[in-house]
């Protein structure tokens, strides 16, 4: 299968940051394969903003040995690499000072597409902000792209949308989770919505529990001291897992539009209950295969911050009642691994005697590594001797269905790029979305600090602190196995 390729309109991506970390990883290596793949026209042109004093060249020289380090070597070549380095462009520009506005005023035109990526520390979201519009630079089109974290709860976020509302409309600012951009997460939207297969089931009539899993093998490593601010909680639930929580448990949208999309995701993170301290387990990883564990990076030799949480999490609606979400998210576990996993309930009445065999329906999401969907269904084992059952997988893996192809999947941060070039904000959070989130995350956070739970060590390697696997026991359920 074909990978099609829909070029965008020529436009002008300012990238402040664009000498850190993520624009070298992510961002610049993301823009570089969008430029393979010949989305980006003739005209367009990518401006890195940061404070360091660098020529054009040098910047170039930057982004060339970035691309060298993050771009696999089978997927560059000089040519290509050449041709997208004369598209880039440096301007010296201090966020919180005069130095380098008025060149970006000079330099931005007026008749492509604007687009200002915001890859710096939240603290300096405002300053950037405010100086795009006193200076005149930005136009009534332009947008403006944001990093997580988007606040660290509902009063700072409140102030951040608030800080941007000065200065940018809702439907110029983009607000980033990049699992949005994941593919899988997206043809989770187009498995419920474009078949009539799932959508009658998908209730809690017949689905007995949800698990989501983001489990990481890195621990906090040179992080130690953001991470001791933020936690799992605040680090992935609050936002990742919300988000795909939300992409299961919406109700479908009239139409795949960025508002009504939005729109159903808001409805749920409304309807989460609040969760009580019985239902969630937070924990924190101890030293093993000669790594040091958390406290050992933490600034604080008697850091409470979570490097691990499970929680239940229930939704009051009509289509969720009784039926559970389980999330959990951790580091330096057994195996670097997301997945959804959507476990549906018993048939009714069993046919068969002998049921020995007998195991339910789920249908997996996988997010990493291997993205892609299975769904676990029940056949006869083959051979006589009567009827016994077992269990195999519907396999849909995106790199077996699409061949080679599957390579050209654009990955998250580079989707999420053009879908900003293009005006769309379907898979971008929304300042209500966001602040819901923290409202139903405040309390649960403010629960353990005023109790001083300490959360509960577990070995490096292994899937978590032995309470989390209470939490699914004591229903009768089990974790799936992360690897
Ligand atoms: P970083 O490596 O520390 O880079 C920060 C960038 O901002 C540098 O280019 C720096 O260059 C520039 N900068 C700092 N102060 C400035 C100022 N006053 N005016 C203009 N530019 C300034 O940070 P990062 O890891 O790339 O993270 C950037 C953002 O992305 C943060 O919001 C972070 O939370 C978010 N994020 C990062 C990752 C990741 O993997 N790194 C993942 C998710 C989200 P100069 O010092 O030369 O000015």
């Amino acid at each position: 299968m074909v990978v099609r390729v829909i070029p965008v309109d020529p436009f002008d991506l300012v990238i402040f940051g664009g000498t850190g970390d993520l624009a070298r990883r992510k961002i610049f290596p993301g823009l570089y394969r969008r430029f393979q793949a010949g989305q980006i026209p003739a005209e367009a042109r990518i401006i890195g903003a940061a404070r360091g004093e660098h020529d054009d060249d040098e910047f170039r020289g930057m982004i060339a040995e970035s691309i060298a380090e993050f771009v696999p070597e089978a997927r560059r070549d000089a040519d290509s690499l050449g041709a997208f380095l004369q598209r880039l462009f440096y301007i010296a520009i201090d966020a919180r000072g005069e130095q380098g506005w008025a060149q970006l005023k000079q330099t931005m035109r007026i008749d492509v597409v604007q687009a200002y990526y915001f890859s710096v520390a939240p603290a300096l979201f405002g300053d950037i902000a405010e100086r795009l519009t006193s200076h005149g630079i930005a136009g009534p089109e332009a947008r403006i792209v944001v990093e997580k974290p988007f606040g660290r709860d509902l009063a700072s976020a409140r102030a951040l949308n608030a800080t941007l509302a000065l200065h940018f409309a809702e439907g110029q600012i983009y607000r980033i989770d990049h699992y949005l951009g994941k593919e899988t997460v997206q043809n989770l939207m187009a498995v419920r919505f474009a078949n009539i297969l799932f959508e009658p089931l998908w209730k809690s009539e017949y689905i007995d529990h949800v698990q989501i899993t983001v489990a990481e093998t890195v621990g906090v490593d040179g992080r130690g001291a953001y991470y001791d601010k933020s936690g799992a909680m605040r680090d992935m639930v609050q936002n990742h897992l919300m988000q795909l929580l939300c992409l299961i448990a919406m109700e479908p949208p009239y139409h795949f539009d960025p508002d009504a999309v939005r729109d159903e995701k808001l409805k749920v993170i409304r309807a989460l209950d609040p969760v009580p301290s019985h239902d969630i387990v937070r924990g924190q990883y101890l030293a093993g295969s000669g790594e040091g564990g958390y406290l050992e990076h933490s600034e604080n030799p008697q850091s409470r911050t979570e490097s691990y949480i499970a929680l239940k999490v229930a939704i009051s609606n009509w289509r969720w009642k009784g039926t559970p979400f389980y999330l959990r998210t951790g580091k330096r576990l057994r195996a670097r691994a997301s997945e959804i996993a959507v476990t549906f309930r018993e048939p009714p009445h069993s046919i068969f005697d002998d049921a020995e065999g007998w195991r339910e329906n789920v249908l997996v999401i996988r997010l990493q590594p291997d993205e892609g969907m299975h769904l676990m269904v029940m056949i006869k084992e083959p051979g006589p001797g009567g009827m016994r059952l077992t269990q195999v997988p519907l396999d849909m893996s995106f790199a077996e269905a699409l061949g080679p192809e599957a390579e050209d999947v654009p990955d998250a941060y580079e989707r999420l790029i053009m879908d900003v070039i293009r005006g769309n904000q379907t898979l971008f959070m929304r300042g209500d979305e966001v602040e819901a989130a923290w409202a139903w995350t405040d309390p649960i956070i403010e629960g353990w600090e005023e109790r001083s739970d300490r959360p509960q060590p577990y070995d490096a390697g292994t899937s978590g602190p032995e309470d989390a696997l209470m939490l699914m026991h004591r229903d009768g359920r089990r974790w799936r196995e992360i690897r």
